[in-house]
């Protein structure tokens, strides 16, 4: 719809309402720091950054019905601008001028409700938020989105000049920098640093495809995020690592759309999500918090975060109770099949702490908790749920794990409905499917496959056929209806299918 043909109110809701004083925040000394600089860390203690809306208090003249119709108006409207995650504009990036916004398709992603046979099989209700069905097919896309916006602005009004983007990555950080890059270039140009074959070689064909220029680094991610940090320190370059405080902006869509997509109404329900470097984690937590303080929802859902046995020091941080025992350590990792959450020393850990703290007090309880699974429950929850009609990666799979045992721990009652994030696309990771169904993991993943769920192709090979036909040489007459007919026939057996 044409937003001339709205009411005049309406319009008014439709419209970005503009203004906002925007500011990093410093998570370690408090202090604030302007934004036409592109900052990472705090340049006074070091620590990571938070974006503020010093004029936040703007939005709360608006009523949260107004604010709900605001939202559910601008789904109606054909505009660019206000059809990714830049629907949110008020809440994600003010500052960023809507001619500005870069859109590749990026959010609103379909709430698929588990299938009635897994539902049953888990004992509770839930659906997978599909964030594979991003444009570089994992929920990365949302933080690029904002980022590459707001680098656009600065570009495009401030000055900026040509931007060398750098990240490292587990490998779909950088599937999305290379493509957002791509589409800004010549402007943007992309470099991306790998852990050497610690990403998939689907992962590895994306921003090889994209133009970007890939440096393979050896280690882990860990290593290839120190290296990152020392170029961002050191040289004129745009990092767009979620240290990048505009990517948790991005990110926070994916708690704007759950609750757009609930009418609004969260209570009851549960959102599980994989924490790997916690960008993610924080980014639910934060945009969660902001519709509360706007009146947008009038309940906060219960978080539960995941981790991985081999990759768990959030985890290990928040299983001591009392908040004034936790010490923060880090972890070495063991090989994980949720790769892209495989991360020893979370960079966005800091922030964690701060709004985990502020989501607990605004809800009046507890309400952010952490689980852990081990690699063997990843993997057959990711198959168990795709054999189901879902298409989740590992990390995927882990949320699924990671409902089940907070089911087991009293955490989540059966009654409560969950929302899964299915962070990426299933085929992104399918190499470890293919590890599961030929028994062929290595041993340090402790994964063995349950033979129910191992699935491989079988060779339809008629016996007692001579001649077949093969690529470039076709067979005809007798020969081939002898062919066709003796090979329906074994599958027919095989299939043990009833003659009509
Ligand atoms: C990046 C990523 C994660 C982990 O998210 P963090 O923000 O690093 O915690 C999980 N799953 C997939 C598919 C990812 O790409
Ligand atoms: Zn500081």
């Amino acid at each position: 719809m044409r937003l001339e043909e709205f009411p005049p109110a309406d319009r008014q809701l439709v419209e970005p309402m503009g203004g906002g004083r925007l500011v990093y925040r410093c998570l370690g000394c408090g202090r604030t720091h302007g934004i036409e600089q592109l900052l990472y860390t705090c340049p006074d203690c070091g620590q990571v950054l938070l974006i503020e809306d010093q004029d936040f208090d703007r939005l709360r003249m608006r009523s949260g019905a107004d604010w709900r119709r605001a939202f559910d108006l601008r789904r109606m409207v054909n505009r660019p601008s206000c059809k990714g995650v830049f629907l949110y504009h008020e809440l994600l990036a003010p500052v960023v001028p809507p001619e500005c916004v870069v859109y590749l398709g990026e959010g609103h992603t379909p709430l698929v409700e588990a299938s009635p046979p897994l539902r049953d099989r888990i004992g509770c209700a839930f659906a997978f938020k599909n964030d594979g069905q991003n444009p570089s097919a994992s929920f990365k896309d949302r933080g690029m989105a904002v980022a590459l916006s707001y680098l656009r602005y600065l570009i495009e009004h401030k000055g900026a000049g040509r931007v060398l983007s750098v990240c490292a990555s587990t490998g779909d950080t950088s599937a999305s920098a290379a493509l957002y890059g791509a589409y800004l270039a010549p402007a943007v140009a992309s470099a991306v640093l790998l852990p050497k074959g610690k990403v998939t070689p689907q992962q590895l064909s994306q921003p090889l495809g994209a133009g970007a220029k890939v440096f393979e680094i050896p280690g882990v991610f860990d290593d290839c995020m120190k290296v990152v940090e020392y170029l961002a320190d050191h040289y004129r370059v745009a990092l767009l690592n979620s240290k990048n405080a505009w990517r948790i902006c991005g990110q926070e869509s994916y708690s704007y759309e759950i609750a757009q997509d609930l009418d609004y109404d969260l209570s009851g329900q549960v959102v599980v999500v994989p924490i790997g470097n916690a960008g993610n984690i924080s980014a639910v937590m934060s945009g969660f918090l902001k519709l509360h303080e706007l009146g947008i929802i009038g309940e906060l859902p219960k978080l539960i975060g995941v981790q991985s046995h081999h990759a768990d020091p959030v985890f290990r941080y928040y299983r001591e109770e009392d908040p004034s025992r936790r010490v923060w350590r880090p972890v070495t990792v063991q090989p994980s099949v949720a790769q892209a959450a495989m991360i020893g020393n979370p960079v966005s850990m800091p922030r964690v702490v701060e709004l985990a703290r502020r989501y607990d007090d605004a809800a009046g309880e507890r309400r952010f908790f952490v689980v852990q699974v081990t690699e063997q429950q990843i993997m057959d929850h990711m198959i168990l749920a795709n054999r189901h009609g879902h298409i989740v990666c590992t990390q995927g799979g882990e949320s699924l794990a990671g409902l089940v045992r907070a089911l087991e721990l009293g955490l989540v009652g059966r009654d409560e409905h969950a929302i899964l994030d299915a962070t990426a696309h299933h085929l992104k990771f399918i190499g470890f499917q293919q590890m599961y169904f030929e028994d062929s993991f290595p041993p340090e993943f402790g994964v063995k496959p349950r033979p129910e769920l191992v699935n491989a192709p079988v060779e339809a090979k008629a016996p007692g056929v001579e001649e077949v036909p093969a690529p470039g040489r076709p067979l005809s007459g007798e020969a081939f209806a002898r062919f066709v007919e003796a090979t329906a026939r074994y599958i027919a057996q095989s299939l043990e299918l009833e003659e009509r």
